[in-house]
């Protein structure tokens, strides 16, 4: 578990000069990411370092702490690890697993689609991480490709958890981008867990046919065709036929009838295309 810095003895607690400080690796909405290693274990991690000015400016001090208590006791190889913070005057420092294949997002770029057997792959390992979360009463609410990182044996690393909650109840908060989130959340009804089973439908697509299903235009083109399940599949890239039956049972309007998780787990294209080690050793190359 992450202790909260001030409930640690001042000599125990992490500080900058415990890290050797190496190359950026992003830059996000808050802060910057770099390389570094913890000097005396010699262990590799990724320094988030996020400007407090930054964060109170856009009032998500509350979404921060939220995500640090969630991440921080979640394990699981498709999570991204969160192992500790600390802060000084000005900034807040998050201690994260290093992904050493980087954004799932600049791949998907790169190679336009992915082949089924990657998509699956990935689907399947992202499944397995969601309903770990799930039995935790996690609900991740945000999954697209930019949250999604690359571990180095090409492994999917989930993220970024700004959204998440931890929940007993259903909920009511809008949130995340507009082409992910399902029907209920567009429409700003209650929703639950299923919510991720959707976006894990929107994602498979996307891995497929290189585009979210519900893209328009106009932010109010793309909320209409989600509230609709305007599903739509273009002739080409030709893909399997069990493919499209997964997309349809997990993109349901009603979020009772979308295709749990484990019984995803089960589907004959999964089955038939997921590699059961949850790596897509390709990464990287020049095969999608
Ligand atoms: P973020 O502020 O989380 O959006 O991070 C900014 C960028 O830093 C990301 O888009 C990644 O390219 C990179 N990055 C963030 N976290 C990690 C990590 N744990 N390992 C490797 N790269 C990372």
């Amino acid at each position: 578990m992450v202790e909260a810095p001030e409930a640690v003895p001042e000599e125990r607690r992490w500080k900058l000069a415990d890290f050797d400080i190496g190359k950026p690796l992003g830059r996000g909405k808050f802060g910057n990411v770099y390389l570094a290693r913890e000097k005396r274990s010699k262990y590799v991690v990724a320094l988030k370092v996020l400007f407090k000015n930054q964060l109170q400016q856009s009032q998500v001090e509350h979404q921060l702490r939220r995500e640090i208590e969630i991440q921080s006791h979640l394990r699981h190889p498709n999570i991204l690890r969160l192992y500790g913070y600390f802060y000084d005057q000005n900034r807040v420092y998050l201690i994260l697993e290093y992904a050493a294949k980087g954004e799932l997002y600049k791949e998907l770029q790169r190679c336009k689609v992915f082949s089924e057997k990657r998509a699956a792959t990935y689907i399947a390992s992202l499944a397995r991480a969601l309903m770990y979360c799930h039995e935790k009463h996690v609900i991740h609410r945000d999954i697209k490709p930019e949250n999604l990182l690359i571990g180095m044996k090409g492994e999917l690393k989930i993220a970024d958890f700004g959204w998440s909650v931890h929940t007993f109840n259903r909920r009511r908060t809008m949130c995340g981008t507009l082409d992910y989130l399902p029907p209920e959340m567009v429409e700003n009804k209650e929703h639950d867990a299923s919510v991720d089973v959707w976006s894990l439908g929107v994602l498979c697509y996307e891995f497929l046919f290189g585009t979210p299903p519900f893209e328009a235009q106009k932010l109010s083109d793309t909320y209409r065709r989600i509230v609709r399940v305007d599903l739509k599949f273009p002739i080409k890239p030709v893909i399997s036929t069990a493919a499209k039956d997964l997309i349809c049972q997990l993109l349901c309007k009603d979020s009772s009838q979308r295709l749990p998780l484990k019984e995803l787990l089960a589907h004959p294209w999964i089955t038939a295309n997921a590699d059961p080690s949850g790596i897509y050793a390709g990464c990287g190359g020049a095969s999608a």
